[in-house]
């Protein structure tokens, strides 16, 4: 996807101009808007790469936003922006589908990291897996979706999938929460907490359980001391050549 637009909804108008003019000067296009509502019809529109999301709002708060914004667009990637020191806010935001969260006051500097990092990740795949079966269910990777037969689904985000991945590239080993938080988030771990990453595990689990139609845990197991690994019912194919780089065009 060539688009540079982000969206930032924000209702200060000194705050949310700043972002704008941080994102343009980094060679983005900001789309601004100043309440939830204006912010879920900016979010939705096409071509949209990532979305910066005050939580506090005129008319719809940021939280309904995003509750809203996933049933539609799963994968879009979302950052909260968030007060100092609410944590609640942070723990609800990455619960209902936020990829990363800024705590405000940020500076240019690490709004920038934020998005870049979130940017990459939303478009990193490692390109050897190519397939991956979880149970009675089918992973197609392309679209970010579990499938078992031609009518049940379960959508991933882009987090869960990219840790989906991760795993599926070193099957039969456990993968450690760090190595996780510097892969997955592209982080050397600063500023993210691990229980972020066991709360995207757990979302996952969720979802692989819920298309086999049981509460089975063991598809993604946890190893004490030592982080997740894929369990013994998840079967992974990898490609002998690498696949054609995809996506690579600028
Ligand atoms: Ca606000």
């Amino acid at each position: 996807m060539n688009s540079r637009q982000i969206v930032i909804v924000e209702d200060e108008t000194s705050i949310r101009e700043a972002i704008a003019e941080t994102l343009r000067a980094a060679g983005y296009e900001p789309l601004q808007a100043a309440d939830g509502v204006a912010g879920l019809t900016a979010a939705r529109r096409p071509g949209v790469r990532l979305v910066l999301l005050d939580l506090m709002l005129p008319k719809m708060d940021g939280m309904a936003v995003l509750r809203q914004l996933r049933q539609t667009h799963s994968t879009l990637p979302v950052i909260i922006l968030t007060a100092r020191g609410a944590e609640d806010d942070r723990v609800q935001g990455l619960q209902a589908g936020a990829d990363d969260y800024v705590v405000k006051p940020f500076s240019a500097r690490e709004l920038m990291a934020r998005v870049e990092a979130v940017l990459r990740r939303s478009a990193e795949r490692p390109a050897d897996v190519t397939d991956i079966r979880v149970g009675k269910a089918t992973v197609d990777l392309e679209r970010r979706e579990v499938r078992r037969g031609n009518e049940e689904r379960q959508t991933l985000s882009e987090t869960e999938c990219t840790i989906l991945l991760h795993l599926a590239a070193y099957p039969g080993r456990a993968v450690s929460r760090d190595e996780l938080l510097t892969r997955v988030w592209g982080l050397s771990g600063g500023g993210i907490e691990t229980r972020t990453i066991d709360m995207h595990v757990a979302r996952l689990r969720a979802k692989l359980a819920a298309i086999n139609q049981n509460e089975d845990e063991s598809y993604i197991m946890t190893v004490r001391g030592k982080g997740y690994m894929l369990g013994p019912d998840v079967s992974v194919r990898a490609a002998d050549a690498p696949v054609p780089q995809k996506g690579a065009k600028k």
